[in-house]
């Protein structure tokens, strides 16, 4: 009973919070750039206030928010939830490629309603999502800069940021170009970024959700724990990280059934202690990668 009651306290407490943040936020008198900043800076804050209040619902997690690694996490969401990374190059990049790669302007689904238009193009992209993430994995060029994501040793909501720049450029590049030949209305994506956005904190918390009869359908939390796991049983396994791991059941690269959920997490071989070793450390391993050789997957060496 005093469980339930302290439910229903958080959830009323969250409740009367996120609609004071709302009414806040919708009278600032702030240009666009700044509200976008501002509008990340509070969804993050009450996404975490709800996945800390959860977590404390299931007592997990004890001291890992104070941590130097989350620190690092904190500084790379804001920089790409901020959108300072389309300030500083992105916008530079997709300007650039506007002109030489008009040839795939097909606009294949831009005559189709708007709904439909938003349901293909979020299941291409969490179908590319998929195969960009195992080309993470396979490749010692991206590898060495997808170790900065894996090498946090205690995952939390904002562990999905943690992105080398290189790394999130090579995500960004592998999604426009399907995305660019299907077209679609600049109106949805927004929305289904924000969408990607929530997911992808949702699968980095520590709330012990496997979403039991969908769990071959959805990512989640335990799901995804698998793929930062320490066990080398559970090394290149479950790469879907958007809404469905479908894929990595078609494809054969799902954790089996019944493994224990993992509770290390990490590399071994790679252990940043500062913001800039998460930076520099890829640049050191792709010397290594490609001066000494490697025998079988260099993601297998972690
Ligand atoms: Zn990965
Ligand atoms: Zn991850």
């Amino acid at each position: 009973m005093a469980a339930i009651l302290g439910v229903r306290f958080h959830m009323q407490w969250l409740a009367s919070l996120s609609s004071r943040v709302i009414d806040v936020w919708a009278n600032l008198p702030l240009g666009t750039a700044e509200k976008t900043s501002l509008k990340a800076f509070l969804t993050g804050l009450l996404l975490f206030l709800i996945v800390y209040a959860v977590e404390r619902i299931y007592r997990v997690r004890d001291n890992d928010f104070r941590s130097r690694g989350f620190v690092h996490d904190i500084v790379y969401w804001f920089y790409y939830r901020t959108n300072l990374n389309y300030f500083l190059y992105t916008t530079v990049l997709l300007a650039a490629l506007e002109e030489p790669l008009s040839f795939l302007d097909l606009k294949l689904v831009s005559s189709l309603p708007a709904a439909l238009q938003a349901v293909l193009i979020f299941l291409v992209g969490d179908f590319v999502g998929y195969w960009a993430h195992r080309a993470q994995h396979s490749f010692k060029f991206l590898w060495a800069f997808h170790t900065t994501h894996h090498s946090q040793e205690q995952v939390n909501i904002f562990t999905g940021a943690r992105f080398h720049p290189i790394d999130a450029l090579w995500l960004l590049l592998f999604a426009y170009l399907p995305l660019r030949i299907m077209g679609g209305s600049s109106q949805i994506w927004p929305w289904l970024a924000f969408l990607i956005w929530i997911v992808n904190m949702l699968i980095h918390s520590r709330i012990p959700w496997g979403y039991g009869p969908l769990h071959k359908l959805l990512v989640s939390p335990n799901f995804h724990a698998y793929h930062h796991s320490t066990d080398p049983a559970h090394f290149n396994k479950n790469f879907s990280t958007g809404t469905f791991c479908v894929w990595d059941y078609m494809f054969g690269t799902a954790v089996k059934d019944r493994e224990p959920i993992p509770t290390l997490f990490g590399l071994t071989n790679v252990k940043p202690t500062s913001l800039w070793s998460t930076l520099v450390t890829p640049f050191r391993l792709l010397g290594e990668f490609y001066l000494t050789p490697v025998s079988g997957k260099i993601s297998d060496s972690r």
